[in-house]
């Protein structure tokens, strides 16, 4: 049985969480809450802070004000003298292989094989055998449906097949939430589909939490426990996918929907 949405624990919390790129104010205070096992999904402009939302929660990137939270700990900052402090980069390493991100460019490491792609990490960060890493990785495979392409390397593999590559590389590490950043924008639109299906099988059969940034509002739509437009660094509104797509309340959802629908 599927208990995935009986879930009410938060995962992931952004409390008002400000990023600046010098004067200019990407995220605006931002209060997000992501409970675990769910989908959410973010639609928006260009510009609006889709992928830095993304970004920051991977500590790719350091917030101005506020603080992430993740699982209860805070996950941008330190304790320090019974203080919290912004974390340094050696504290940011070490909590960010709990995360695992999907980029619109796959970033597969070129010199390496498929399967060689998925057990870097986690013999390098977890400290796993180099058997159970190769296990584990080989089920991925299987899972991403490469396992006959384990020893290619990436450019001898198609766009989606990069991809599938490293949608099965984020799961190696086993983390807590995996973020998705326009995971199909780069692809031909003939393997689209391909990447997609492993989201969708993902999404039935593990109890993932995953956030998506996503152009594919067909997508979003089927597969998002929630949705939430974001503009000018803030969510404008959000609620289940019926609710967001079929009766907006906000004039600017209204008008972005009308535009890319
Ligand atoms: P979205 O994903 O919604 O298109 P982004 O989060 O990528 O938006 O970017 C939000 C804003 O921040 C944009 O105006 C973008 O130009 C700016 N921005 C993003 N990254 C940087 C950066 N490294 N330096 C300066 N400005 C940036």
């Amino acid at each position: 049985m599927n208990n995935k949405k009986d879930s009410n624990d938060i995962l992931v919390k952004f409390s008002d969480v400000t990023k600046k790129y010098g004067d200019l104010v990407v995220l605006d205070k931002l209060n997000l809450e992501i409970k675990k096992n769910e989908m959410v999904s973010i639609i928006g402009p260009s510009g609006s802070g889709k992928t830095t939302v993304l970004r920051v929660l991977m500590t790719l990137e350091r917030i101005n004000q506020g603080i992430i939270y993740l699982d209860g700990e805070p996950l941008t900052h330190m304790p320090e003298k019974e203080k919290l402090v912004f974390a340094d980069e050696k504290y940011l390493r070490k909590r960010r292989s709990k995360i695992g991100m999907v980029f619109q460019q796959f970033n597969l490491f070129p010199h390496m094989t498929a399967l060689q792609n998925c057990i870097e990490a986690p013999i390098e960060v977890l400290g796993m055998k180099k058997e159970e890493a190769e296990e584990r990785a080989l089920d991925l495979m299987d899972l991403v449906g490469l396992s006959d392409k384990k020893d290619e390397h990436p450019s001898r593999l198609s766009g989606g097949q990069q991809q599938r590559v490293a949608i099965a590389r984020a799961l190696a590490m086993r983390p807590k939430v995996m973020l998705l950043d326009e995971i199909t924008s780069a692809l031909d639109p003939e393997v689209v589909g391909e990447v997609l299906n492993v989201i969708r099988s993902l999404n039935k059969k593990y109890d993932l939490t995953m956030i998506m940034v996503t152009h594919q509002m067909g997508f979003a739509r089927e597969i998002s426990d929630r949705v939430c437009f974001f503009n000018e660094g803030k969510i404008f509104e959000q609620g289940p996918p019926q609710q967001l797509f079929d009766n907006p309340q906000n004039e600017r959802t209204k008008q972005f929907l009308h535009a890319v629908l």
